[in-house]
């Protein structure tokens, strides 16, 4: 049984225009203490994605089953308990947090939601938790106007985790964050994982930040899948012409390795009421009339799925 299987979900929006397919029929699962990358370009839609599993948004269609139970379409109870297990960090720390409370007082909110603490260990938590995110105590009575990025996006995490969720949709993290700071934040997000037994969504328009942080990672243009594997496998060969994009613009340090940037050219097809067919073509170099049908994701080597008609082609498989 996969800790949280996603069958077939969809989220759509109505628009003047007719519906926004933001999520458009997709399935993964993840196991318990494991990270899935999800990556694509800003407006793929993983975000929606992993706000509609923790049903911060409702769904159109699918099934969101957790810890083997279907939880698509909880009730009020069900849904208060899945909101202590299911929880997410936001990409900017500084607008996810009331500028009117203290460190303190931010960590607090959630534990006297909870009403799992008294009164007498309420503060005694709260430093625990912060200390737990690596935020010093000298910083309890500060505001989040008071703190450098890497000190919120610290206490964002220490909040997050104050009811000790399960599953954690981490999205875009790290990407308001300064380079050297970055690191930091990502190993304390493993090292709390380790620790924990957490399971991450973990959201990303930068293939590199994934790279030592998943297990897995699928890769989302416009609302579907369109390659999904193990990471290590994904960076030792990718087969899908975007994901292949997406790689070549990581910076690579070791000249014996320079490779050329794979430009991606034509206009981005509209996510409104999108025609059937393979929605990368009109970027896509390979592109043939075939690729106007249907086409499902399919495993091209054991545990590695690709939708792509000409992958064999492409890679002279
Ligand atoms: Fe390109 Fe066609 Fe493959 Fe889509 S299906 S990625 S358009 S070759």
């Amino acid at each position: 049984m996969a800790f949280l299987e996603i069958e077939h979900l969809k989220k759509y929006f109505p628009s003047p225009r007719g519906m926004v397919h933001a999520v458009d029929d997709v399935s993964f699962s993840i196991e318990k203490g494991k990270t899935l990358g999800l990556v694509g370009e800003s407006g793929c839609g993983k975000s929606t994605l992993g706000r509609t599993i923790i049903h911060l948004l409702d769904s159109t269609d699918g099934v969101i089953r957790f810890e083997g139970e279907d939880v698509t379409h909880p009730n009020k109870q069900k849904l208060r308990k899945l909101r202590e297990n299911m929880q997410i960090i936001f990409q900017d720390p500084y607008s996810s947090l009331n500028p009117r409370l203290t460190i303190q007082e931010t960590i607090l909110e959630p534990l006297k939601l909870s009403k799992r603490f008294d009164k007498d260990s309420l503060e005694k938590e709260a430093d625990r938790l912060m200390e737990m995110a690596g935020i010093e105590k000298r910083f309890r009575l500060s505001y989040p106007h008071e703190l450098d990025g890497g000190r919120r996006q610290r206490v964002c995490i220490a909040r997050a985790l104050a009811l000790m969720p399960k599953f954690v949709v981490c999205d875009e993290p790290v990407s308001a964050l300064d380079v050297s700071i970055q690191a930091q934040i990502l190993n304390l997000l493993m090292d709390l994982q380790d620790e924990y037994g957490l399971t991450y969504l973990f959201v990303t328009h930068d293939l590199s930040v994934v790279r030592h942080i998943s297990t897995d990672i699928c890769v989302m243009y416009l609302g579907q899948m369109v390659e999904t594997c193990p990471t290590k496998e994904l960076f030792a060969h990718s087969y899908h012409p975007y994901t292949q994009a997406l790689l070549s613009a990581i910076l690579t340090v070791d000249i014996h390795k320079k490779k050329e940037r794979m430009l991606l050219k034509g206009e981005i097809n509209s996510p409104i009421n999108p025609k059937p067919g393979c929605r990368f073509a009109p970027r896509c170099p390979y592109a043939t009339e075939e690729c106007h049908q249907e086409i499902p994701l399919h495993e091209v080597e054991p545990g590695h799925f690709v939708a792509c008609c000409h992958v064999k082609e492409i890679n002279q498989l």
